[in-house]
């Protein structure tokens, strides 16, 4: 319920000043990081208000529909294509 608080406070402020990237489930501020375009395809339209996820809710999607839930961590700069 808390998460559902701060999501729409997060969005309403959205709408008087920028403010960082954030969770659309959550309301958490987000860091940046790369999913397979395959999974983000299957998660993305279950983001409700937007098209952000933060780590955690990544996870948490995956594991609805299936998907794996545990990722490796690699460096993003060595692995640019
Ligand atoms: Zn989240």
């Amino acid at each position: 319920m808390i998460h559902l608080v701060r999501v729409r406070w997060k969005l309403w402020l959205r709408r008087r000043r920028p403010v960082a990237s954030f969770c659309k489930h959550c309301g958490r501020d987000v860091h940046d990081y790369r999913a397979p375009d395959d999974v983000w395809e299957k998660v993305e339209p279950r983001i409700r208000h937007g098209y952000t996820l933060c780590y955690d809710c990544f996870c948490e999607e995956c594991g609805k529909i299936g998907e794996q839930t545990v990722w490796d961590l690699i460096d993003a700069d060595k692995n640019e294509a």
